[in-house]
């Protein structure tokens, strides 16, 4: 893999991976478009990295199928389909782990200690397996994008990252391989999580600033199916994660949501710019200009 990929660099080409842990849907191929269009060599990685998987976790009932994922990358316009074996990833005598701290210990990284590990560290391994110029990520797994981003500054990787929008079925619920296990009759609720966010997104539109209140009107929208337990709500500063009670003009707001939808376990987010402040009254600013 890094010969290929050097051989293209050589060549004045550009490498852009899409790390993904496989069973594809129309959100990573998104991904994969958006890499064409950002460069010159796609890669898809397609690895279910255990690391990543608490033990009472789902790494193996996740869902794989190689043949229809490979057809899938390859109309999407990937060159390469990069699909490491565990034991090559981890061989035996592995002994490293990448730890974030700050911002991979807050929210998902609360509700699942050891996951963002396995997702720096993975990443990691995967930069220098395919030493991309230019990484795609989805803006689906927003905490995960801004642990990245600080894998990538923290590490000096000489890589550019890229979110792309969330896709979402018709009724609004964000793609993902873990869909497939909702049954029918949970799948035709789990519209309600979009809802939520949308709900949120306006009220804050409309000009709610406080926190409390936006992640009550996410909790109603939530709460009203009887099958969602909800582990977090949160309307949160966009690049810290961090909770004001209220907001300024001009920040960056996540509304991110995490629940059980039966025993399968769903996360998506929203991201709303409050407008910027309005200039001061000419006349305080001239008595403050003194
Ligand atoms: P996964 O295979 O779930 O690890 O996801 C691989 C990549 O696809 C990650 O960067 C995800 O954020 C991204 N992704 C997953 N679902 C979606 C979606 N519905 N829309 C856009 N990107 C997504």
């Amino acid at each position: 893999m890094q010969k290929i990929s050097l051989a293209a660099k050589y060549n004045g080409r550009k490498v852009v991976v899409v790390p993904t842990m496989g069973y594809l849907h129309a959100g990573h191929l998104s991904l994969i478009k958006k890499a064409g269009e950002n460069g010159d060599l796609v890669v898809t990685t397609l690895f279910v990295n255990p690391t990543q998987f608490a033990p009472n976790e789902d790494f193996e009932a996740y869902p794989r199928d190689l043949e229809r994922d490979s057809l899938m990358a390859e109309e999407s316009g990937a060159d390469i389909l990069f699909y490491p074996a565990v034991d090559e990833m981890y061989p035996g005598g592995y002994n490293t782990n990448i730890r974030i701290k700050g911002i991979s210990e807050k929210l998902e990284g609360e509700k699942r200690p050891t996951h963002f590990n396995g997702v720096a560290t993975v990443v990691a391994k995967l930069f220098n397996a395919t030493l991309p110029d230019i990484a795609v990520f989805g803006q689906k797994d927003y905490q995960q994008t801004l642990v990245v981003k600080q894998l990538v500054r923290d590490l000096n990787f000489p890589v550019q990252i890229i979110v792309s929008p969330t896709v979402r079925e018709a009724d609004g619920l964000a793609m993902s391989s873990r869909n497939t296990y909702l049954s029918p009759d949970l799948r035709s609720k789990a519209g309600i999580i979009f809802e939520a966010l949308e709900a949120a997104r306006m009220a804050v539109e409309d000009g709610e600033r406080d926190r409390k209140i936006i992640n009550a009107v996410m909790l109603k929208h939530l709460r009203s199916v009887a099958e969602i337990k909800v582990d977090y709500v949160c309307a949160v500063d966009a690049s810290t994660l961090e909770e004001a009670p209220k907001f300024e003009p001009g920040q960056r707001i996540a509304l991110l949501i995490a629940v059980y939808l039966g025993k399968t376990r769903l996360i998506d987010n929203a991201l709303v710019t409050l407008p910027p402040a309005e200039f001061p009254p000419r006349k305080k600013r001239f008595v403050e200009g003194l």
